[in-house]
């Protein structure tokens, strides 16, 4: 970030001080008199498994056959959890047994910082919303044969796979 974003004044650098403990050298804007910490998107990333881990459940978007995972951006104010609920429920309302946090990553295209949960579903029975083109319950074989090849949406499975810890169990059922 090189500009305010509330006046667009060039931005010098200042050592930022927080409760005595130096945050080093933070982005100022010398016309508001405020830090200008970096700003960037946040969502929520969901690798879905049934109750007992034997499928996971993958999507396709806005027109393009690619297999992906559920996701959306977290709104202001909300938490990572509400974030994940609320997505799964307007996407494909979905119900959640459980969940836990996979990882995360930076996606420089979009400026978002992707945070991926491993979610259990309570069930098999999905309801497609507008937002989603069609989903699709994978055994752990064939997810990993189908989904989107070389993508974060790839990274976060294998990541998945390995922290349910049954992966090559899984592989050769
Ligand atoms: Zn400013």
């Amino acid at each position: 970030m090189k500009y305010c974003i509330e006046c667009g004044a060039k931005l010098t650098e200042k050592e930022c001080i927080n409760f005595g403990l130096s945050e080093g050298m933070i982005p100022y804007c010398p016309i508001c008199n405020e830090f200008r910490f970096p700003v960037f998107n946040i969502a929520v990333s969901m690798v879905i498994f049934n109750a007992d881990y034997s499928k996971s459940l993958l999507i396709q978007q806005y027109g393009k056959k690619r297999n992906i995972l559920v996701a959306g951006y977290v709104n202001k104010a909300e938490s990572l959890e509400q974030a994940l609920v609320r997505e799964i429920s307007e996407e494909i309302n979905l119900d959640i047994l459980d969940y836990k946090f996979n990882a995360s990553e930076y996606f420089e295209k979009s400026n978002t910082l992707i945070c991926n949960f491993i979610v259990r579903a309570k069930n098999e029975k999905f309801t497609l919303s507008q937002e989603v083109d069609y989903a699709e319950w994978y055994s752990i074989k064939n997810a990993k044969e189908v989904i989107l090849k070389d993508s974060l949406a790839e990274r976060f499975f294998d990541k998945a796979l390995a922290k349910v810890c049954k992966k090559d169990y899984l592989l050769s059922a």
